[in-house]
């Protein structure tokens, strides 16, 4: 059986994908099969819109106070199923707040910008910012656009803050990044108008 939601704390979570344009370092898919306890996040294949809802069934959404698009790769690699899901999560549940944790390149897998699609559907969007330094986002993540990734991310981010009430662009905190390299990217997200989180260190860690 395909684990295509799953539960993290108090928030449903959701498995649209294992693709992903980037190759991170630290990325969770390297070291395992599951996360949190939820078995695998390996899927056999994609799921449908249809499998999505379908899976919900299994949780008491109304208990829940958010739903979040994650899974063991990037949402955004499937953004028309996963904008169809928001859609019907909105019809269906509409006290649900609904994020997307993405690695900002959306803009890239889809080859134009897809800031505008997330109006009125995604509540928040979380958005790996890693480092303040390209080269070392490179180098770190590997993503398959090169050079073009990083600054593709930040304009993505600025642009999402317009349609989306919540950008939130996230770091781990030390040993990974230093206080230097955090203020960098405090100044960052400054410049971009969206918030920064700092995750503690975690031995094992994912966007
Ligand atoms: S950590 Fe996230 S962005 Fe990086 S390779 Fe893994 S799924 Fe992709």
């Amino acid at each position: 059986m395909m684990n295509i939601t799953y539960q993290v704390k108090n928030a449903v979570y959701v498995n649209l994908t294992n693709r992903c344009p980037c190759d991170c370092a630290f990325c969770l898919r390297k070291n395992g099969t599951g996360v949190y306890g939820s078995g695998s996040l390996w899927l056999e294949r994609e799921p449908t819109v249809k499998e999505v809802i379908d899976s919900f069934a299994q949780w008491n959404l109304s208990q829940y106070p958010e739903v979040v698009f994650c899974g063991y790769g990037e949402p955004t690699e499937r953004l028309d199923t996963l904008l169809e899901v928001a859609r019907w999560l909105r019809e269906h549940h509409p006290y649900l707040s609904i994020r997307v944790n993405t690695n900002g390149l959306a803009d890239l897998i889809a080859g134009e910008p897809t800031a505008p699609r997330f109006k009125g559907l995604v509540d928040a969007l979380s958005i790996s910012l890693n480092t303040p330094n390209a080269d070392e986002y490179l180098a770190i993540c590997r993503p398959r656009f090169g050079v073009a990734a990083y600054p593709a991310m930040l304009r993505f981010a600025e642009e999402a803050k317009e349609y989306v009430p919540k950008v939130v662009m996230s770091i781990v905190g030390e040993p990974v990044t230093s206080l230097e390299k955090q203020a960098a990217c405090q100044a960052i997200c400054d410049r971009l108008g969206v918030s920064l989180r700092i995750r503690p260190y975690e031995r094992i860690t994912r966007s």
